[in-house]
């Protein structure tokens, strides 16, 4: 790397970081008082759900079940109804065994260490850098795809990265991370907070950008997504995904297990319907008894 290229990236950690300090969001998981464990739910909530659904919803999940201790006693069926709405009710279960895991073999700790973290269920590299960094404050290579644009635009010049993370980006955001764990853990919130608030997908606000003037998309005349071909659009209306929904409101609002021939008034496919259940009960998101009725596990 030149000289040159060293001075732009420093200026884009310091500008960046300086604007974090002036704008970043005041969301109960950064607060002083937060918790490791409440970082660790923040994070597996906020993988496939926007903040503002994910604030109430978290809240809520803290005061019933503050620690994980709290969490892997609770039945599961009071899990997935505080789940509620938030989407991939996967990540409830997946946040159990997590919090049951946590019990076992760190006494009810949040671990501190990589290798402990993604021993976890559910933890993969994303969250066990999070947690590292958010709850502990130590040195971690955080990237999501709110930093991966950040970076993507900055530095290589490209209007988004390639649909799947790649080794160069990797290499590059361990490139760009600071030294020290304070600043290192500070980088990682505010090149999230940016591109979460100003450097959005489809409306990059360069106007309010604090790295404008360094950002090397923008000196290139912003040129078009180059993998706009290959990047796949998730649709809803008439998929598995949405009959699974269907299903899983109808059970979580039930306080009887529910007949599955009244589950067919949901859907209009009858075929659809059925994959949508199997699946469920293969996920673990649903139990079927003896007289054909469907509930949340217990
Ligand atoms: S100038 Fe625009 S594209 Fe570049 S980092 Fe800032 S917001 Fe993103």
């Amino acid at each position: 790397m030149t000289v040159r290229e060293a001075t732009r990236r420093t200026e884009v950690r310091s500008g960046v970081v300086r604007w974090f300090d002036d704008s970043a969001r005041d969301l109960p998981w950064r607060a002083p008082d937060r918790t490791p464990w409440g970082v660790l739910v923040s994070e597996i909530m906020l993988q496939q759900t926007p903040v503002v659904r994910v604030e109430p919803a978290w809240r809520a999940w803290l005061e019933q079940w503050p620690t994980p201790a709290d969490l892997a006693q609770a039945p599961t069926a009071d899990v997935l109804r505080a789940w509620g709405r938030l989407g991939y009710p996967r990540r409830a279960l997946r946040l159990q065994e997590c919090a049951k895991a946590i019990v076992e073999r760190h006494d009810g700790v949040v671990p501190r260490t990589d290798a402990q973290l993604r021993a976890l269920p559910g933890i993969g590299e994303y969250t066990a850098a999070a947690v590292l960094a958010f709850a502990y404050g130590k040195r971690s290579v955080v990237v999501d795809t709110n930093v991966r644009r950040v970076l993507a635009r900055v530095v290589a010049g490209t209007a988004l990265p390639a649909p799947s993370y790649t080794a160069a980006e990797r290499a590059l955001a361990t490139a760009l991370t600071p030294d020290g764990d304070a600043e290192a853990a500070r980088w990682a919130a505010a090149s999230m907070e940016l591109g979460a608030l100003v450097c959005t997908a489809k409306a990059p606000k360069c106007g309010a950008c604090p790295v404008a003037g360094l950002c090397a998309w923008r000196s290139a005349g912003s040129p078009p997504d180059a993998h706009a071909g290959r990047r796949r659009t998730q649709a809803w209306a008439g998929t598995d995904r949405q009959a699974r929904g269907r299903v899983m409101a109808e059970l979580r609002r039930a306080t009887e297990p529910v007949d599955r021939a009244l589950l067919a008034r949901l859907w209009h496919d009858p075929r659809q319907l059925d994959r949508a259940i199997a699946g469920l009960v293969e996920d673990g998101l649903a139990e079927q008894d003896d007289a054909n009725r469907l509930h949340l596990p217990n």
